[in-house]
């Protein structure tokens, strides 16, 4: 007898399953340097966890809607280097993350300039890894403004910058970042720009800069054309990520873009460089990234200011490849 009678509560427990394309890439790890987990589910950290992930960094940036006030910068701000970064550790996921104020909102002046008072109270703080994500969005000249702002920020503190370039007007507004940029005398080996394509990433890596690519399901850099990408260009300071957000994204674009690369015959070095050891050397200099803090499973009934990512009665997750749950 088949049918919905047959079903259990252990049938309709999220994550079950095993997806094949994991035994490709089976012991490697990974870092994704470019993902937003504050818009992210307790099944998404988990899956990364099962995927390799063993660090990534949660760049700050906008939540789909304007904020008000500065406090809402300020709350932000304290929960990446807080509460986010202690339920990363709940999966054994080490957390670090860039400060800055995002190109859209950088487009309200009053609250810019209250923005970018409160900054360097937060980018000095243990796990801080660099003035990101800042650039341009429209191209406006108040994106500018704090752009610059933001670079002699970085170049104070001693930080990597990681950019974001406009999704619009891509060629024109990445050279016009990167110009600035050289302007205010920062090493293109302090700065990664994010968000490149096969328009961006030569001009990029001509230049000295660090080219990261954001893999994104169903348009624009799908994972077939990074394998192209490597294919062309190498593996030299090349970088994934998945930028993974509250829209329609992918937190294991890394993993799964590795195992592409690896049905597609690219040397695992290369694999390694791209999915993990380049956005470790690039972030690594701001002095915040040690290679053996990542990865390391914590107590899931451990507590941050009193609360827990266990609800009533949960047992924290012990072997993570059984595939029963009680
Ligand atoms: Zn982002």
């Amino acid at each position: 007898m088949c049918g919905i009678h047959d079903l259990t509560e252990h049938d309709l427990q999220p994550l079950t399953h095993h997806p094949a394309y994991l035994d490709k890439i089976k012991g490697m790890r990974f870092f994704d340097p470019h993902v937003h987990m504050t818009s992210r589910t307790t099944d998404d950290y988990q899956a990364m966890a099962d995927a390799g992930i063993v660090a990534i960094i949660e760049p700050a940036f906008w939540l789909g809607q304007p904020r008000t006030g500065v406090d809402s910068f300020r709350d932000y701000y304290s929960s990446l280097v807080g509460w986010e970064r202690f339920r990363s550790s709940q999966f054994g996921i080490k957390h670090y993350c860039t400060i800055g104020l995002n190109s859209k909102e950088a487009n309200n002046e009053k609250l810019a300039e209250a923005v970018m008072e409160i900054l360097p109270q937060f980018i000095y703080k243990e796990g801080v890894v660099g003035i990101g994500e800042i650039g341009f969005d429209d191209q406006t000249a108040l994106e500018e403004k704090y752009y610059r702002a933001q670079l002699e920020l970085a170049k104070e503190a001693g930080l990597p910058v990681q950019i974001h370039t406009p999704h619009r007007d891509k060629k024109q507004g990445t050279r016009r970042s990167m110009d600035i940029a050289i302007e205010h005398g920062l090493d293109p080996q302090m700065v990664i720009v994010d968000h490149n394509n096969e328009e961006t990433v030569k001009e990029v890596l001509d230049r000295g800069f660090w080219a990261a690519f954001t893999i994104y399901p169903f348009t624009k850099m799908g994972n077939e054309r990074m394998v192209e990408v490597v294919k062309q260009y190498g593996s030299r300071n090349i970088m994934v990520n998945s930028a993974a957000d509250w829209g329609i994204s992918d937190p294991l674009a890394v993993p799964k873009t590795a195992a592409l690369m690896h049905e597609s015959g690219i040397d695992s070095n290369d694999i390694h460089l791209v999915t993990y050891a380049n956005a470790v050397r690039a972030f690594a200099q701001s002095g915040q990234i040690n290679e053996s803090d990542f990865g390391i499973a914590s107590d899931q009934s451990e507590k941050f200011n009193g609360s827990t990512v266990l609800r009533g009665g949960q047992q924290p997750r012990i072997n993570k490849n059984t595939t029963i749950i009680r």
